[in-house]
């Protein structure tokens, strides 16, 4: 018989805590905590199997999972000495949700369940607490009803809000007993009225609306959504989590808090967290109280924090990595409820990554591995410019709070997650305010340029998720008056109104009204220790696509070993270093274009040369002793002259010509698909006098700079070639100009000539191009175009759809951004082997826009590529991803030797 449900409690656990595919990250975490010896409540745990079962079956459950649900209730009353729904000394359970990989509020959870008019009373006389017992009586009642029936919470907080009026009580600690029964007797009428049934008094009944519940949030809008932004796929399903209730509000001596082996934010290694007295879990985690920090309870409940002390050395042993707990204390008993590998910020990730490799907690491959692409990216939070004073920072002050997730931000106020939606589409950049935030308000956050909320702790939801993505944010902002209705919020004597500009300080927890400058901190010491690990580690070269001397040195900072890409042509439209002197090589290639004979060709050719050699001797002394790929003109020449009748008269009048003929060549150069026109390698086929006016400036470039001591290693790339003899008529050109230039100079400068391989008959052919080609760069850009037959400037509009799990989900990705191994990597395969048993040196790289782009760096990798070239900033996510590579492969092979 297949098992469903796996058991844990007294010392002894079923599952494992490897085992989070099928037991969902909670449910794996409870088991090993149990095994491992901490005082962790009794339970059992239904598989994400399960779960699949129930969708793939038309939501129904496995014929085996009543009997087998049935056993392990038994098993637990065996285990805690209570039954559920017994009137003397009733067990009660929670159930909640517990995926593979964690999602923060966005499932049900329900507590309390195995209560009726029964069982409160014996859990009010072994408590002696009859206040809290229905007070638990009307919590249950009130998340049933809204999890399970799914009524609106309004209608039953509003029961609540109205109840405490007639008593005339503000908090929810000051209503009575008798004030609790009432509302449960008004809850279970309204249930009554909705559902068109009694609330269920039965507790298995009970279990199994909320199990049913618990499957169906898997399936939520607000569950899918987040999977979505997170990227999250394959997994089976949601796990369900029944465990014996222990509680954390009966009394001055009891509580609940959150806390984190390290902190998250910065990664210091102390002991951080929240935690509130008298109170439930959900209470914490909701950011509905002001919870205080977890050092006061080292204080107030010495025994306790110094037991959750040894918890956290022992947890952070045992999963080398750094944990996320929630406990509870009831009347002074500790329990783990939870531990999971904690969020962190990406600084932290990086501290935490080189700390724990330094404890030798990890090895330095551990380390590497843990980083993710995206921490480096989010690596560098901007902050507030420290140009701007103290004082007018003070006068500015609207109101202070947590600092849950640092960076600052700076945006229009928004109340909503829709407004931000909206907003956020129309190209704004907004800050969204809310009192508290909840899983609903995720796609609001997500395209916020920061999060303020007004209530909640650093473990709230705002700030859970906000750090997840690196996203400033600021909570618990307590003197902050919002009213949703009017649009505005208030605090120290300032008004904010819907649209107006704030700026968030997510480091200080500090809101400013206004906009202020942001600035981009320095690197943080871990990050340069850990990248230093990844490079003694990797095989790949990194290099850079720049095409100015400014993005060169750039690129050199961030860790390039050299240009795989510099696209010449950009040099003809923006002069970097004198951009006010742009125009004079506007309009030299303008002329060039639009000359008519070979020798006025070559006159318009001879003004741009200098102006080519003075930058490629900038590039060449950023890149002092690395390689530098220079690719020859690649798009077509239309590209080049004016569309519009206003330019082309100017045009016309500058180069002393008629508007007719200017506008008559533009005309000409008219293609109905300029992508597969007449571009690449084909212009200097048609006018090798481009060519030679390139390649003279490189080599001229080239000679100039090693006469100034600098070490030079050109290589010049034909783009888009298609054929053999093609490629050698361009390459004896080069050759031509390249080697006369030295001759004469009586310089000795070795250089290569080579090519891109962007088109799938360039790929196919790669053996016979090899016998041309010193080197192959994939284009994979126009690789990828033309081998999908989808257009790179067009196919965003569809594209979107296609990668949309719930529509089309064609692609896990978008293959402009990530490779597309499969088809076009079949290509890149075959090309590279092919032009390697030609020429068995051959040095092949990436250029392409997925040079940086981690998984597929890994797939470069592993077809034995000699380098990747990526964008600046993206250098040091290749440079990672490059020795994840490595690190990948040889536990794979580790694992095949097994
Ligand atoms: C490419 O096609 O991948 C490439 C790098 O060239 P470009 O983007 O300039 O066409
Ligand atoms: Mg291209």
């Amino acid at each position: 018989m297949k098992k469903w449900v796996y058991f844990f409690g007294a010392g002894k656990a079923e599952g494992d805590g490897e085992w989070r595919d099928l037991l969902g990250g909670k449910g794996a975490g409870l088991a090993e905590m149990t095994k491992i010896g901490l005082p962790v409540p009794a339970g059992f745990t239904i598989s994400t199997e399960a779960c699949d079962y129930y969708y793939k079956n038309g939501k129904k459950y496995p014929a085996e999972l009543k009997k087998q649900v049935a056993a392990n209730v038994e098993r637990l009353e065996k285990v805690t000495r209570k039954k559920l729904g017994d009137p003397k000394n009733p067990l009660l359970v929670s159930v909640r949700s517990g995926s593979a990989r964690s999602m923060p509020g966005m499932m049900e959870t329900i507590l309390n369940l195995g209560l009726n008019d029964r069982s409160v009373a014996g859990l009010a006389s072994v408590t002696k607490n009859e206040r809290f017992a229905y007070d638990a009586y009307r919590r249950f009642v009130q998340m049933y009803s809204t999890v399970v029936m799914e009524m609106p919470k309004e209608d039953l907080e509003h029961r609540l809000r109205a109840m405490k009026g007639r008593l005339g009580v503000k908090d929810d600690t000051a209503v009575p007993a008798s004030g609790w029964k009432e509302l449960v007797a008004e809850y279970k009428a309204l249930f009554r009225q909705k559902a068109g049934k009694d609330f269920p008094a039965d507790p298995i009944d009970q279990l199994w609306g909320a199990i049913g519940a618990v499957f169906g949030s898997w399936m939520a809008e607000k569950a899918v959504t987040y999977r979505r932004v997170e990227k999250i796929t394959g997994l089976l399903g949601t796990a369900v989590n029944v465990v014996q209730m222990v509680f954390g509000n009966t009394g001055e001596n009891s509580g609940t808090g959150v806390c984190f082996t390290r902190d998250p934010s910065s990664g210091e290694k102390t002991f951080y967290g929240d935690y509130l007295s008298n109170a439930q879990g959900e209470d914490v985690v909701a950011g509905i109280r002001t919870p205080m920090p977890l050092r006061e309870m080292a204080r107030s409940m010495p025994k306790v924090y110094a037991q959750l002390e040894k918890v956290r050395v022992k947890l952070e042993k045992h999963y080398r990595d750094m944990q996320d707990m929630e406990f509870t204390v009831e009347d002074g008993k500790l329990y783990m409820l939870q531990t999971r590998t904690g969020k962190r910020t990406p600084a932290a990730a990086f501290r935490i990554a080189v700390d724990m490799a330094n404890e030798r907690l990890i090895s330095r491959e551990d380390a590497i591995q843990r980083i993710k692409a995206e921490d480096i990216e989010r690596l560098f939070y901007p902050v507030i410019d420290s140009k701007v004073d103290r004082k007018s920072l003070e006068a500015r002050k609207l109101a202070a709070g947590i600092n849950a997730v640092p960076g600052a931000a700076v945006g229009k106020v928004v109340f909503s997650a829709q407004d931000a939606e909206a907003w956020a589409e129309r190209g704004e950049k907004v800050i969204l305010v809310r009192r508290e935030t909840s899983p609903e308000d995720v796609g609001g956050m997500a395209v916020a340029q920061g999060i303020l909320t007004a209530t909640g702790g650093k473990t709230s939801h705002a700030a859970v998720v906000a750090r997840g993505w690196g996203k400033c944010c600021v909570v618990g902002a307590e003197s902050l008056d919002i009213d949703y209705k009017s649009g505005t919020m208030s605090a120290n004597g300032k008004v904010v109104k819907q649209g107006e500009w704030i700026t968030l300080d997510g480091s200080e927890g500090v809101v400013y009204t206004g906009e202020m400058p942001l600035v981009t901190p320095e690197f943080p010491k871990s990050y340069g220790t850990l990248m230093k690990w990844a490079d003694a580690v990797r095989r790949l070269r990194v290099r850079t696509n720049a095409d100015t001397p400014q993005d060169a040195r750039k690129a050199r900072e961030f860790g390039a070993e050299g240009i795989g890409l510099c696209r010449t042509e950009h040099m003809f439209f923006t002069d970097f270093e004198h951009p006010e002197k742009s125009h004079e090589r506007q309009r030299a290639i303008q002329e060039m274009i639009l000359a008519d004979t070979k020798e006025s060709r070559v006159k318009a050719l001879d003004k741009l040369l200098p102006f080519q050699r003075r930058d490629f001797i900038g590039i060449f002394r950023a890149m002092d002793g690395f390689p530098v790929t220079i690719r020859l003109i690649d798009p077509p020449l239309h590209e080049f002259v004016p569309h519009d009748r206003a330019k082309q008269e100017e045009l016309a009048r500058e180069l002393n010509l008629d508007v007719e003929t200017v506008a008559r060549r533009v005309e000409q150069l008219h293609e109905a698909n300029p992508m597969l026109g007449h571009r690449g390698c084909r212009l200097s086929i048609t006018y090798p006098e481009i060519l030679e006016m390139q390649v003279r400036a490189i080599i001229e470039g080239a000679i100039e700079s090693q006469n100034q001591g600098v070490k030079v290693l050109p290589e010049i790339m034909h783009p888009l070639t298609l054929d053999r003899k093609e490629l050698s008529i361009l390459e004896q050109a080069t050759r031509r100009v390249a080697d006369e230039l030295i001759k004469k100079s009586g310089a000795k400068l070795p250089y290569l000539v080579g090519t891109m391989i962007e088109l799938p008959r360039a790929a196919l052919l790669a053996n016979e191009i090899a016998e041309v080609a010193e080197f192959f760069s994939y284009g994979t850009n126009d690789l990828t175009q033309t081998t999908m037959g989808l257009s790179r400037d067009d196919a965003g509009r569809f594209l979107p759809d296609y990668v949309d799990e719930k529509k089309a989900g064609i692609f896990a990705a978008d293959p402009f951004q990530s490779l597309d191994t499969k088809g076009v990597g079949m290509l890149m395969r075959w090309g590279i082997e092919k032009g390697r048993e030609t020429r068995p040196k051959l040095k092949v790289g990436i250029c392409g826009e997925h040079g940086g782009d981690a998984d597929s760096v890994k797939f470069c990798h592993a077809l034995a590529m000699d380098y990747v070239s990526a964008s600046p900033f993206r250098v040091p996510i290749a440079r990672l991803a490059a020795a994840q590579a490595v690190i990948q492969e040889k536990l794979e092979r580790a694992k095949k030797h097994k």
